[in-house]
C-alpha cells in the first residue's frame, strides 16, 4: 500500500516509510492512497478470531509490501500478549442499549497502549532492516507519553523526547512517564504551556530542516498513520461481537486529537456497518462546533477532569477534511494555511455534509461528567474514568435508535483519575497490581520553558545524529 500526504506535495511512501516519517515533509499527514474494502462475507469470516489474529487480518492490506502476513501476525501476538485481559479489548454490557469497550488493559492503563505496543515493535523491525536510528519527539496530554515510553524504553536505536504541559497531567499519568529511568527516555515538562503549545513545538520540529537534516525524527503521536491503523481493529472486534456484518452498531468516542474516532471512520470505509460515530468532547469543544456549525476555530484550552481531551487543535481532523473534500491536497493545504494564520476556518459545504452523514457530536460539561460517572456506578456497578464519562454521556443523550447498540470506548482505567471518580461516587478506584509501586519510585524529568528554541536545543544536546 502507498501512502500520500493530505497536503498534496510530499512524496508517496510505502508503509515502512510512512511509519518512520510520521509527519509528511509538506506538513501534511499520511493517508493510504485508497481504502481497502472487505466484503460482508470476509467480515463474517472474522467472527470469533482471537484479537491478535483479527488484528493481523484487518491490518494486512495496509502493510502490504512492507510486512508479510506471517510476520505481521507474529508482531500482533507479541504486542497483544502484554495485555492483562485475554480478550485484549473486552466488551461489557451496561443496559439494554449501552455497552463499554474496555481499551485500558495494556501496560499503562489507557487505549494508547493498543497502538503503541505495536508501533514500538514496528520501529524495531524497520530500523533493524535499515540499520538506521530514530529520534522520537512527541507531545502528550497525559496518556500517549506513558504508552510510548513503555513501548520504546531501553530499545536500541531509539531515543524518545516526550513533552508534557507542566502541572496539567494527573499524578498517575506523570509518574508513569517520569519513573521510567532508561537512558533513552527524556521527559520534558514545559512551563506555562498547554498540550496545543507542546504539539505545535513538535510539528515545528518536523518542519525544521536543520533538525530533520541532522536527526531522523519520528512521531508517536496520532499523526503517525500506524497508530490509527492499529485502532481500526477494535471497532471490528466490537462490531463482530454485536452482530456485524448483519447488524449496525453506533460508537461513542471520547475525542481530543480526533485519532481514535478517525479510526472508526476508517473501519466504516473498510465495510464495517456503522450507524453513527459520536464525537464526544468535554468543554474544549472545537470539534463539536466544527461538526455542528462548520466553525473550526481555536478557543483557549480550559483544564478539565478529562485532561487527555483538553485540546483545541485536533490534528487528525485534517485527514477527514482531506477525504471529504475529494482528496484535493493542494486545496486542503490552502485551507490549512489559512487556519494556521487566523486560527479559524469554515468547513466547506461538501465537508459539512460529508461529515454529517456519519458523525454526530456532543459536548460534556463538568456536571454531566460527574453525573454520568455516578450513573455508571449506581446503576451498573461500573467505575468509569472522566474521559469515558464524556463518551457515555453522549451515547445516552444523542438520540440513537433504541434498536441499535451503542458502544462507548472506555479509553482509560478509572484509577488513572482517582480524584474525579471518588468525588462523583465516593469510591476510590484501585490501581491494578501490574503498575506496581508507582508512587514509591524515583522520578526523572527536565523542566524547560515552553518555547521552541529551548526544546530544540535540548534535543540537539541529547539525541544521536542520523546513523
Ligand atoms: C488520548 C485520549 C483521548 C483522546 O483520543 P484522540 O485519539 O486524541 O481523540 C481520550 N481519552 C483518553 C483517556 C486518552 O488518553
Amino acid at each position: 500500500m502507498d501512502y500520500i500526504s493530505t497536503r498534496g506535495s510530499a512524496p508517496a511512501l510505502d508503509f515502512e516509510g510512512a511509519t518512520l516519517a510520521g509527519l509528511a515533509s509538506d506538513g501534511g499527514l499520511y493517508v493510504p492512497r485508497e481504502w481497502p474494502r472487505f466484503s460482508a462475507d470476509e467480515i463474517a469470516a472474522m467472527a470469533g478470531l482471537p484479537y491478535a489474529d483479527l488484528a493481523a487480518r484487518v491490518m494486512a492490506p495496509f502493510v502490504k509490501g512492507s510486512l508479510t502476513d506471517e510476520r505481521l501476525l507474529e508482531l500482533t501476538r507479541q504486542a497483544y500478549g502484554r495485555f492483562s485481559h485475554e480478550a485484549v479489548t473486552p466488551l461489557k454490557q451496561l443496559d439494554a442499549q449501552q455497552w463499554l469497550l474496555e481499551l485500558f488493559h495494556g501496560p499503562t492503563l489507557a487505549f494508547k497502549d493498543v497502538a503503541l505496543q505495536l508501533l514500538g515493535l514496528l520501529f524495531e523491525e524497520f530500523l533493524g532492516r535499515s540499520g538506521g536510528n530514530l529520534t522520537i519527539v512527541g507531545a502528550t496530554s497525559g496518556d500517549t507519553g506513558s504508552a510510548a515510553i513503555d513501548a520504546v524504553a531501553g530499545r536500541a536505536k531509539v531515543d524518545i523526547f516526550m513533552l508534557h504541559p507542566k502541572g496539567r497531567v494527573s499524578d498517575v499519568q506523570r509518574r508513569q512517564m517520569t519513573t521510567v529511568l532508561a537512558p533513552n527516555v527524556h521527559n520534558l515538562a514545559l512551563e506555562h504551556a498547554s498540550f496545543d503549545d507542546a504539539q505545535a513545538i513538535v510539528k515545528r520540529m518536523f518542519n525544521d530542516g536543520a533538525m530533520t537534516g541532522r536527526y531522523a525524527i519520528g512521531a508517536v503521536n496520532s499523526i503517525n498513520w500506524a497508530r490509527l491503523m492499529a485502532q481500526v481493529v477494535y471497532y471490528f472486534a466490537a462490531g463482530l461481537q454485536l452482530g456485524a456484518p448483519h447488524r449496525k452498531v453506533a460508537f461513542s468516542v471520547p475525542t481530543g486529537n480526533f485519532g481514535d474516532v478517525f479510526a472508526g471512520y476508517v473501519a466504516a470505509q473498510m465495510g464495517l456497518p456503522i450507524e453513527r460515530l459520536i464525537v464526544a468532547t468535554n468543554v474544549n469543544d472545537i470539534l463539536h462546533r466544527a461538526l455542528a456549525q462548520g466553525d473550526y476555530s481555536q478557543g483557549t484550552v480550559t483544564p478539565t477532569a478529562a485532561p487527555s481531551m483538553d485540546i483545541q487543535v485536533s490534528s487528525n481532523f485534517e485527514r477527514l477534511l482531506f477525504d471529504l473534500g475529494g482528496r484535493d491536497g493542494l486545496a486542503l493545504a490552502a485551507q490549512m494555511a489559512g487556519f494556521e494564520t487566523t486560527r479559524a476556518m469554515q468547513l466547506t459545504n461538501a465537508q459539512r455534509e460529508g461529515a454529517a452523514a456519519l458523525f454526530t457530536s456532543s459536548r460534556t460539561d463538568a456536571d454531566d461528567m460527574a453525573s454520568t460517572i455516578r450513573w455508571a456506578w449506581e446503576r451498573c456497578g461500573e467505575l468509569i474514568d472522566p474521559h469515558t464519562a464524556c463518551g457515555l454521556f453522549a451515547a445516552r443523550t444523542c438520540g440513537i435508535d433504541p434498536a441499535i447498540p451503542v458502544v462507548t470506548l472506555a479509553t482509560a482505567h478509572p484509577a488513572k483519575f482517582p480524584e474525579a471518580v471518588e468525588r462523583a461516587t465516593g469510591q476510590r478506584p484501585v490501581l491494578p497490581t501490574r503498575v506496581g509501586d508507582l508512587f514509591e519510585r524515583e522520578e526523572k524529568y527536565e523542566t524547560l520553558a515552553g518555547e521552541y528554541d529551548a526544546v530544540a536545543a535540548f534535543v540537539a544536546a541529547h539525541a544521536s545524529p542520523r546513523a
